[in-house]
C-alpha cells in the first residue's frame, strides 16, 4: 500500500536535503537518516497561504498521535520546520512561513 507513494525526496529534494542537515544540527542523526526515506501520503489541505505542511504516513487526520509521540522543532534559515515523529516514524511534517517549495514532478 504504502509504497505507492512517492518519496519525498523525488518531489521535493531541497526540503528533504535541508531537513536531513537541519536534524543532523539537533543531534537527531537517526532521523536525519530516515527522513531520507519518508513518502509523501497527502499534503495538508487547510488552504492557509504559509503552509506547505506534508503527511508522511496514514494517520485518521484529527486524531490525537497519542502515546510516543514527540515534537522535532528544527531550526530553519526561514520559517517554521516540525516534525510531528511517533514511536521514531515521521508522521508529519510541519512546513510553515516558508517560500514556495520548488517542486519535482511526480513519476506516474
Ligand atoms: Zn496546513
Amino acid at each position: 500500500m504504502e509504497e505507492k507513494h512517492p518519496f519525498v525526496r523525488d518531489i521535493f529534494p531541497d526540503l528533504v536535503a535541508e531537513l536531513s542537515a537541519l536534524l543532523a544540527d539537533e543531534g537527531e542523526h537517526d532521523l536525519a537518516v530516515r527522513v531520507r526515506d519518508i513518502r509523501l501520503v497527502g499534503e495538508c489541505d487547510c488552504g492557509d497561504d504559509f503552509c506547505q505542511s506534508l503527511r508522511t504516513a496514514h494517520h485518521p487526520p484529527g486524531e490525537p498521535f497519542g502515546e510516543g509521540r514527540r515534537c522535532v522543532e528544527l531550526s530553519p534559515s526561514t520559517g517554521m520546520l516540525l516534525l510531528d515523529v511517533v514511536d521514531e516514524r515521521i508522521m508529519y511534517v510541519e512546513v510553515l512561513d516558508r517560500p514556495p517549495m520548488p517542486r519535482r514532478a511526480a513519476e506516474r
